[in-house]
C-alpha cells in the first residue's frame, strides 16, 4: 500500500536502506508506474517484495467500445468500493476517478447518491487510481490510443469538494510528483461555493466542471439537495471568480432527463448563465439508476436541445457515452458488485 504513503515519505517504508532506494520507488510509483513490484527492475528482489503496492484490489475489471472503454472496481482492505473508468479516444486517453466511496450528496438521479456516502477516500487512494490507469496504459495499452492517460477528470464515485483537503493533495501529488500539467486535470462539482473559492485560491489552474442540470432554483432543489445551502446564484458567483482568478473556461454539466430539465424554458434559462460565465455546456444524456424512473429523452430530442443553446450563443457538446453496455456511467460499478462496506 506505498500509495498510502506521502511520496516524501517513502524513505520511511525501509530506514536500513540508502535514500536512493526511496527515490528510486517514488519514480515507480509516480513516474512510470508498473501494475506489479516485479517489474521495478533496478530495486533489490528483497526491496520489491517488501513493498505492498496497491491499497486495494482489483474486484471487477471490463472493457468496451473495442477495448477502449476500461472500468475498475477496486476495493480497499476496509471494504470500501473506489471505482474508476478510462476512456480511450485517437489523442487523448481521460480517466474519471472517485474521490469518495458513496456520496452524501443524494442527487435524485445519480446511482451513487442513492447508495449513500461510505467514507472520504485518501489522497493515496486517489493518486492510486491514476497510478493503476497509467500502468496499465504503459504495460497493456489500448488499440489505437496514445499510450498514456492524459486527462484526468474528478467525475466518478463521491464529491471532491466535500473531500477538500485529501482531493486537493491528490491534486498535489498529480501534478507536482506525477508531472501532470493542471490543464489535465477536472474537478467537477455538484456546486460546493466553499470549495470553489479554496479551489481559485489553490496555485494551481486545474478546470472547473460545475454540475448544473437545472437553471432555477426550484427545479435544481429539487434534483440536487445541495442548491437550498448554495443557490443558482451564489454558484454562479463562485463560479465567475473562478474563471476570472484561474483564466480557465468552466464547464457546465447538463444531465438530461426526458420532461424534468428539457423544456425550452430551461434551455433559455441555461444559455443566459452559461453566457454570463463564458462557459461551456457538456449535455450528457441521463444513465437509468435503479432508483429513479427518470430516463433520457431521445437522441433528437438532445439535439434540439443542444441546437436551441447554440441559437442562444452558448458553446455546447453533446458527450458521448461510453460503457452502457458494462455499467461504467457515474456510480453504477457498485450497484453491479452488489457490495457496498455496510453489507459486506
Ligand atoms: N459530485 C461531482 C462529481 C461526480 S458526478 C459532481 O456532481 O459533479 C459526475 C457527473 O456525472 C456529474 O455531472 C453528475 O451530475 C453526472 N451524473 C450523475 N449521475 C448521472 C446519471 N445517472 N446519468 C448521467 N450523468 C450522471
Amino acid at each position: 500500500m506505498a500509495y498510502l504513503t506521502a511520496p516524501e515519505d517513502l524513505g520511511d517504508l525501509f530506514p536500513n536502506e540508502p535514500s536512493y532506494r526511496a527515490d528510486q520507488l517514488r519514480e515507480w510509483l509516480y513516474r512510470t508506474p508498473v501494475m506489479s513490484t516485479d517489474d521495478m527492475t533496478n530495486l533489490p528482489t528483497a526491496i520489491r517484495e517488501s513493498v505492498d503496492l496497491w491499497p486495494f484490489e482489483v474486484e471487477i475489471e471490463q472493457s468496451a467500445d473495442g477495448g477502449r472503454t476500461r472500468k475498475w472496481l477496486f476495493r480497499a482492505p476496509d471494504g470500501a468500493a473506489i471505482e474508476a473508468v478510462l476512456m480511450g479516444y485517437s489523442k487523448r486517453a481521460t480517466l474519471c476517478i472517485s474521490s469518495q466511496a458513496g456520496c452524501a450528496l443524494a442527487c435524485t438521479f445519480c446511482a451513487t447518491g442513492q447508495f449513500g456516502f461510505e467514507r472520504h477516500l485518501e489522497p493515496g487512494e486517489i493518486v492510486a487510481q491514476v497510478a493503476y490507469a497509467q500502468a496499465f496504459m504503459r504495460q497493456i495499452g489500448m488499440p489505437g490510443v496514445p499510450s498514456r492517460v492524459t486527462n484526468v477528470v474528478f467525475m466518478g464515485m463521491g464529491e471532491p469538494l466535500a473531500n477538500y483537503d485529501r482531493v486537493r493533495e491528490s491534486i498535489r501529488r498529480m501534478i507536482e510528483v506525477m508531472g501532470m500539467s493542471a490543464r489535465s486535470i477536472t474537478v467537477s462539482t455538484v456546486g460546493m461555493v466553499p470549495g470553489i473559492r479554496r479551489l481559485a485560491d489553490e496555485p494551481w489552474p486545474v478546470y472547473l466542471a460545475v454540475s448544473l442540470h437545472a437553471a432555477d432554483d426550484e427545479l435544481r432543489t429539487s434534483l440536487v439537495p445541495i442548491n437550498k445551502r448554495y443557490p443558482i446564484a451564489d454558484l454562479e458567483a463562485a463560479a465567475w471568480e473562478y474563471f476570472e482568478k484561474k483564466g480557465r473556461r468552466i464547464s457546465i454539466e447538463w444531465t438530461m432527463m426526458d420532461g424534468v430539465n428539457d423544456t425550452f424554458d430551461q434551455a433559455d434559462k441555461l444559455a443566459a448563465i452559461a453566457k454570463r460565465l463564458r462557459a461551456h455546456v457538456n449535455l450528457i444524456a441521463l444513465n437509468p439508476t435503479p432508483l429513479s424512473d427518470e430516463r433520457a429523452p431521445t437522441r433528437l430530442h438532445i439535439q434540439e436541445f443542444a441546437d436551441l443553446l447554440k441559437r442562444k450563443g452558448a458553446n455546447v457538446t453533446i458527450r458521448d457515452t461510453r460503457g452502457r453496455d458494462i455499467d461504467a456511467a457515474c456510480g453504477q460499478l457498485r450497484v453491479l458488485s452488489g457490495k457496498s462496506r455496510r453489507d459486506s
